[in-house]
């Protein structure tokens, strides 16, 4: 696997790609790595030809600093679990080079960001999406594959894509789920013992078919403090913390 932390490094490798007629497939990730990164990886590899990760924790899209500076890192392990699946490039690009602009140019969506984690997480989304376009840009990829796990930023950089003319198309790849129907997270490392073994509600309540203020109730009655258990797009969607655990989950 080559890895690339300088962009002039990884555009070089990437321009010779493209010449050759390589199809870049593109699994931008924060790292961390589990087996729902796998399952985009896995796909990616089936679907094209150079598979290239990214490893990014993007500062803009944390609404608490404190989130940012405790979200998992494990770089070591990560290049380990890269390697084993065989994946072609890691870009993982420093701050500096991607906010060369010092995010004084950023994107904003003004309809379907606004509900869900758009409501409670004021300006997440304008860190995704601008970090998104730079990433898109900066990869050309033919097709990238993102988790349906966290559905409306799939939707949202699927009309990102649609919108600015990219040439990339957005391929959603269902949720990958521990054995006990909890969605896999790189934050459920930071539950406890006792955490973990609640967590799996979420998904429970969630395929029980029941309206959303029951499944609301439940989660309260457990102990989660709810964000949200609202309906969209044909799909149910939970954000609920548990301990100092944000958790997301929609079927
Ligand atoms: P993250 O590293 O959490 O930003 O996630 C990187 C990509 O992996 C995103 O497209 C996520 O939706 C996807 N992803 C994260 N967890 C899962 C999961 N359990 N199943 C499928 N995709 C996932």
């Amino acid at each position: 696997m080559k890895i690339f932390e300088t962009l002039q490094d990884w555009i070089t490798f990437r321009d010779l790609a493209l010449n050759r007629g390589q199809e870049i497939g593109f699994v931008p990730t924060m790292g961390a790595l589990h087996d729902g990164h796998g399952a985009l990886i896995r796909e990616s590899k089936t679907q094209t030809e150079l598979t290239v990760v990214s490893i990014f924790v993007n500062p803009t899209q944390f609404n608490q600093s404190d989130d940012f500076e405790k979200y998992p890192r494990n770089p070591s392990a990560d290049i380990e679990y890269l390697t084993n699946l065989g994946v072609d490039v890691l870009l993982a690009p420093k701050q500096h080079e991607i906010y060369k602009d010092k995010n004084t140019f950023k994107i904003q969506e003004s309809e379907d960001s606004t509900i869900l984690c758009g409501a409670f997480r004021p300006g997440h989304f304008v860190g995704v999406l601008t970090v998104m376009m730079k990433l898109l840009q900066l990869v050309k990829p033919e097709k990238c594959f993102m988790g349906e796990k966290d559905y409306q930023q799939l939707h949202l950089i699927e009309k990102l894509s649609e919108s600015f003319f990219l040439d990339t198309k957005i391929i959603g790849v269902p949720t990958v789920r521990e054995p006990t129907g909890l969605a896999m997270s790189s934050r459920n490392v930071r539950l406890s013992h006792e955490g973990r073994e609640k967590a799996p509600l979420i998904y429970k309540l969630l395929k029980s078919g029941r309206d959303t203020q029951y499944i609301r109730e439940q989660l309260e009655q457990a102990g989660f403090r709810v964000e949200y258990v609202e309906s969209h797009w044909n799909r149910t969607f939970v954000a609920a913390w548990l301990e100092d655990v944000r958790l997301i989950d929609n079927v």
